[in-house]
């Protein structure tokens, strides 16, 4: 086993063209584009789980649809177990790829076609990459799965539909498709936020075992850093197409350095009155991202901004203990 990350992505970028309709292109108005990415890099070692955090927008998805060659970056390179998928052609990427890299998305609802089996939607994937040349082999990898994913006894879920599940067993069968691939990276998209607050800790402890038992390196993504404190080894936090901070999930959580995660902690609902945090409320809107303000782009909104901030944009600073944070006010 080698200490080469598992991912590493290097200032990845992702631009969307804005459409300019017919007028716009008769009167030759510039090309417009959303800055969905706009230069992030981070890796993450081997068995690992970052959790990507931020509101709607910020990029998270488009991220982790990337690293997944769903999604064809502007710029920037992602290095897969050491291979750079840019210097693969798209079919073998394809190939590599859907092998050893999965997502689950947070609709189990949507995921899953009403109309097949349970056996036939787990199947499926081991169809399309011809994994299993008998129905024996088939109903054993599928059982393996199933029981990986925490349906157990297996048989007691092979021939059911959907609809005769529950929203929390929908998403374990989402996990068992995936799982069924052995893959060794996995980017899990909001996969609790549309489960009953009742069953979340149990398919948050269903990835976590799948991380502790076979070395899954997972890429979560939320808009809830409750859960992502609660599963996540560390913390990216996301603003506008950028990394605003990054580092160990408790670090990053307990010692927010940057003023977008302080305010996001701020909001967090606690037990405990007395660690109650004042809640900070951002003003305003996050900006349009086809027309980023100037400098740092959470200056608009930014409680601690200072007259510098409209004009420089920061960098991530090194904060120690592999804690990084991209503010003005964090320079020496
Ligand atoms: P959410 O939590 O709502 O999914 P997110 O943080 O995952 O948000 P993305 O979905 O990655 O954010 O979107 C980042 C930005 O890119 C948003 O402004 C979004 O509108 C834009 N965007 C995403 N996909 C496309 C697309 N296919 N075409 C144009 N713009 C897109
Ligand atoms: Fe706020 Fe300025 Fe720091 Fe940006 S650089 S987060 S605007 S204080």
């Amino acid at each position: 086993m080698t200490n080469e990350p598992m991912l590493k992505v290097e200032n990845l970028r992702k631009l969307y063209p804005v459409s300019k309709g017919i007028i716009g292109t008769l009167t030759r108005q510039p090309q417009l584009y959303v800055h969905a990415i706009d230069g992030v890099s981070f890796d993450i070692p081997r068995g690992e789980i970052l959790a990507l955090v931020g509101e709607s927008g910020s990029g998270k998805t488009t991220t982790g649809l990337c690293t997944l060659g769903l999604t064809e970056p502007t710029e920037g390179n992602i290095h897969l177990e050491g291979e750079n998928l840019a210097d693969l052609s798209r079919a073998r990427q394809q190939k590599a790829l859907r092998r050893k890299a999965q997502i689950i998305f947070q609709d189990p609802y949507e995921s899953l076609n009403p109309r097949q089996t349970v056996f036939q939607a787990v199947s499926e994937p081991l169809e399309v990459h011809h994994l299993a040349s008998t129905r024996a082999e088939k109903i054993e990898k599928v059982t393996a799965a199933l029981e990986a994913a925490g349906l157990k006894p297996p048989a007691d879920f092979l021939h059911r539909y959907p609809q005769q599940l529950s929203g929390g067993q929908r998403q374990r069968v989402v996990i068992a498709s995936a799982l069924v691939l052995n893959p060794s990276y996995l980017v899990a998209d909001e996969p609790v936020s549309m489960l009953d607050v009742s069953i979340r800790a149990e398919i948050l402890n269903l990835l976590l075992n799948l991380r502790d038992e076979h070395n899954i390196t997972m890429v979560y993504i939320t808009h809830d850093l409750a859960s992502a404190a609660y599963i996540a080894d560390r913390v990216a936090v996301m603003y506008l197409g950028t990394i605003v901070e990054i580092g160990p999930a408790e670090t990053v959580l307990d010692d927010p350095r940057h003023p977008y995660t302080k305010a996001l902690m701020s909001v967090i609902p606690v037990p405990n009155p007395r660690q109650r945090k004042k809640r900070i409320v951002l003003k305003g809107e996050t900006p349009n991202p086809i027309d980023l303000p100037t400098g740092c782009r959470f200056h608009p909104r930014c409680p601690e901004a200072i007259p510098s901030c409209s004009k420089t944009e920061p960098k991530l600073e090194d904060l120690g203990d592999n804690h990084q944070a991209a503010c003005l006010l964090l320079k020496d």
